[in-house]
């Protein structure tokens, strides 16, 4: 791993407060630390602006991410945030596919491209989640199911769609469940998803990552990182503690 993409997503939590001392002792950390690696913060969206006035933010060393985009781009969608608001917010990641959205707010394989396709024509990074359930797995279908959810983007968006982009390997069975992939196997089909993605072009794919979600802590990080196919990390319950975010972030940049 040379130059790791970190994203800490913190779902459905924090106030304002909270995020503030977070951010502070996080601007700390990055001050102080030559990170070599790339950060971003994927906070409720209305409190974006308190990591869009760190000066840290200012000087690149930290960048905002989203959890989500509406697949529209303007019109009659209340509540709704589109991929250009996120880019005129100076957003640059935004996580689409999460198995919480395509769980508990029903979006299929199709609503995700779409979504992909938007964020692309907006030069926004999209982070693809992608991932099995617990029976998927037990019934032997991780790649099946990866290639149904890479392929759906392949048909909406083209040959280039990976280019500038992320895929987020979770396994939905480790999301949140202390109960992280074996490092070996999540390496196993990163590098599937790599070669798969490689099979389907005929030219050299450009900064195009996968990170690996799913249970990371301070204790599994190290073997983790040391998969050749792991680029990065989708960090849920473990970025919305400073002093464990800050840990992993050390062993990372060791
Ligand atoms: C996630 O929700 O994307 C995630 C990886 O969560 P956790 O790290 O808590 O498993």
């Amino acid at each position: 791993m040379i130059k790791p993409i970190i994203v800490g997503n913190w779902k459905l939590n924090g106030t304002k407060k909270r995020i503030k001392k977070f951010s502070k002792l996080l601007s700390l950390f990055l001050t102080q630390h030559n990170f070599k690696g790339t950060i971003a913060i994927s906070l409720p969206v209305i409190y974006s602006y308190i990591i869009k006035n760190l000066s840290i933010f200012k000087k690149k060393k930290i960048f905002l991410s989203a959890q989500n985009v509406d697949n529209h781009t303007l019109g009659s969608f209340t509540g709704e945030i589109s991929p250009n608001m996120l880019y005129d917010m100076m957003i640059k990641y935004v996580i689409i596919g999460h198995s919480e959205r395509r769980f508990n707010h029903q979006e299929t394989n199709y609503i995700v491209a779409n979504k992909f396709r938007l964020l692309k024509k907006e030069n926004l990074i999209p982070i693809l989640c992608i991932g099995e359930t617990e029976q998927e797995k037990k019934d032997n279908k991780i790649k099946e199911i990866c290639v149904k959810q890479i392929d759906t983007i392949f048909n909406m968006c083209g040959i280039h769609a990976f280019d500038n982009s992320i895929i987020a390997y979770e396994p939905i069975w480790a999301i949140g469940s202390h109960n992280s992939a074996n490092p070996l196997k999540a390496q196993f089909v990163a590098q599937f998803i790599r070669q798969y993605i490689n099979s389907k072009l005929n030219y050299k794919i450009k900064n195009f990552f996968i990170q690996y979600g799913g249970s990371v802590t301070k204790n599994n990080i190290l073997e983790l990182m040391s998969q050749k196919d792991i680029d990065g990390f989708l960090i849920g319950k473990a970025s919305l503690k400073i002093t464990e975010f800050i840990k992993i972030l050390e062993l990372i940049n060791i």
